[in-house]
């Protein structure tokens, strides 16, 4: 059930010009003759994600202001009925009329919250009558311009604390986030299509997808060889060779669970090697990475601990959390690393500084050739997929967003407050958030960061990267 706002006001006033520039059709008639006889007509209305049903009332045809009482006790139920907001329209060019102040005086005894829109507002012309509007008792109107198409953001803010509350609220948000996931997932189908891979919904078992990237001589061929234990990618058949990667489906032993658990790997720097391009393999670096990422659910970037951390690092690093992949550093050759713990706190700070969009990235000490670490870089990588893959439930999640609002309240800048009111999770893997406002395109980026930090820090999805999209009334209707 959508909400519904009624559209009241005497006629001429633009009442129909408000509904089809609502509803985005001509669906009413529009007549400058007043006394135009119209059925109620009723279209489905979005203005910026906020879904309603608005009605449009004839019945105060009749201008006689003596007739009145009587017609519109008639009204009342019809049309008043299931109302969640009554739209008062007036005429700004012809000021505020007897008859204006007879339905305002009525409507003020209605149980239905109010808004005043005084329309055609456009030019200077509109100003005196916009100030007699204040005489009606409804606080301030909403100018708009129904035929030009002006104000109805202004209108969006208006309905928006009416319609917003609870329930109503929940049901359209959750609309939009229903309507999000769709395309989501349609993307994530297409993907999988690219890739010639069956596509699954929002998996958390089945083979960890996980990807080792690097520059070259990183030590990825010996790492992947390690945890294989065989010399496979060196000697293996000679499958690959001319596509660019292969995946390699195997089992490792948790020793923690003591149990069994699946991992697909892939490779593509083992088949580089074979294929004996040894030119442009800083170049290759990267689209091999680019290619891992299409594939893995977590991505290894693995570090030389002889070479520290350079900028090609950062920059595969910066893709894959741009592709919205969980990132894991591992710092390989531990067994000849010098300086250990400088080295890795340098590589701690150099990532932070480096990679604005995740702080912590997790990163390990791991050796290739002695095998150290290796068991623990892999059970983080099952635990970041768990974050990476998470729902949190609406209430908790707006329980969060309430708490976070109320520490470090939006700005308001000139004088006027950012008003954030929804956030809902539209998508997992990676984790995907919308919070509903208005006014959010004057939202400092610093504050976007506050709430993106805060869902990283207390929700639980750490270094995973968080996605979150702002959705603000523009004018909907250019
Ligand atoms: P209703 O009787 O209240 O439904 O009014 P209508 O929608 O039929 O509009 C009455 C007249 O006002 C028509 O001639 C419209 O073109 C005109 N009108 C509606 N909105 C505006 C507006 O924003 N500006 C101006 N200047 N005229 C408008
Ligand atoms: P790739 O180009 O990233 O696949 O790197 P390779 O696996 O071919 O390794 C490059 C070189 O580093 C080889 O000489 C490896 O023996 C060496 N290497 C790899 N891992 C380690 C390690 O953990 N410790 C040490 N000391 N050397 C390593």
């Amino acid at each position: 059930m959508l909400p519904q706002v009624i559209i009241i006001g005497r006629p001429n006033v633009g009442k129909s010009t408000l509904f089809n520039r609502l509803v985005g059709k001509k669906l009413a008639l529009v007549d400058d003759q007043p006394g135009v006889t119209r059925d109620r007509r009723a279209g489905d209305a979005e203005i910026a994600g906020l879904k309603f049903q608005i009605v449009d009332t004839a019945g105060w045809e009749d201008d006689d202001a003596a007739s009145l009482p009587g017609r519109m006790r008639q009204q009342t139920e019809m049309s008043l009925a299931g109302a969640d907001v009554a739209l008062m329209v007036v005429d700004s060019r012809a000021g505020i009329t007897t008859l204006d102040q007879e339905i305002a005086l009525w409507l003020r005894q209605q149980e239905v919250p109010v808004v005043l829109v005084a329309n055609k507002a456009e030019g200077r012309g509109a100003l005196p009558g916009i100030y007699e509007c204040f005489q009606l008792g409804f606080g301030d109107p909403v100018p708009v311009s129904a035929e030009h198409g002006d104000g109805i953001a202004d209108l969006f803010d208006s309905l928006w604390p009416i319609l917003g509350e609870g329930e109503k609220l929940r049901e359209a948000a959750e609309a939009i986030a229903k309507q999000e996931a769709k395309i989501a997932r349609q993307h994530a189908r297409d993907a999988a299509e690219d890739l010639g891979e069956e596509y699954v919904e929002e998996i958390v078992a089945g083979p960890l997808k996980l990807a080792i990237v690097g520059r070259p001589n990183a030590g990825k061929s010996t790492l992947i060889n390690r945890l294989l234990d065989e010399e496979r990618l060196l000697t293996g058949p000679e499958a690959g060779i001319t596509r660019d990667s292969i995946a390699i489906d195997w089992q490792w032993h948790d020793p923690k669970a003591d149990e069994a658990r699946e991992i697909r790997l892939i490779d593509t720097a083992g088949i580089r090697k074979k294929s004996r391009i040894t030119d442009k393999l800083e170049k290759m670096a990267v689209s091999d990475a680019r290619h891992a990422i299409d594939f893995a659910e977590v991505v290894v970037l693995l570090l030389d601990a002889t070479q520290g951390l350079e900028h090609q690092d950062l920059k595969i690093a910066s893709m894959v959390l741009e592709e919205g992949r969980a990132l894991m550093v591992a710092i390989n050759k531990w067994d000849i690393a010098e300086d250990a713990s400088g080295l890795f706190n340098g590589i701690r700070h150099a990532l932070d500084e480096g990679l604005a969009q995740v702080k912590g990235v997790p990163l390990f000490a791991v050796s290739a050739r002695t095998g150290k670490g290796l068991d623990t870089m892999l059970s983080a990588a099952f635990e970041i997929r768990e974050s990476w893959s998470r729902r949190v439930p609406t209430a908790a999640l707006n329980r969060w967003f309430d708490d976070a609002l109320e520490a470090n309240p939006p700005p308001a800048p000139k004088g006027r407050r950012i008003k954030l009111r929804y956030i809902t999770q539209v998508g997992t893997r990676p984790p995907r958030f919308v919070i509903f406002g208005t006014r959010l395109d004057a939202l400092p980026t610093s504050y976007e960061r506050y709430l993106v930090n805060g869902i990283r820090r207390e929700l639980g999805f750490e270094a995973v990267p968080v996605r979150v999209n702002l959705k603000s009334p523009k004018n909907p209707f250019v």
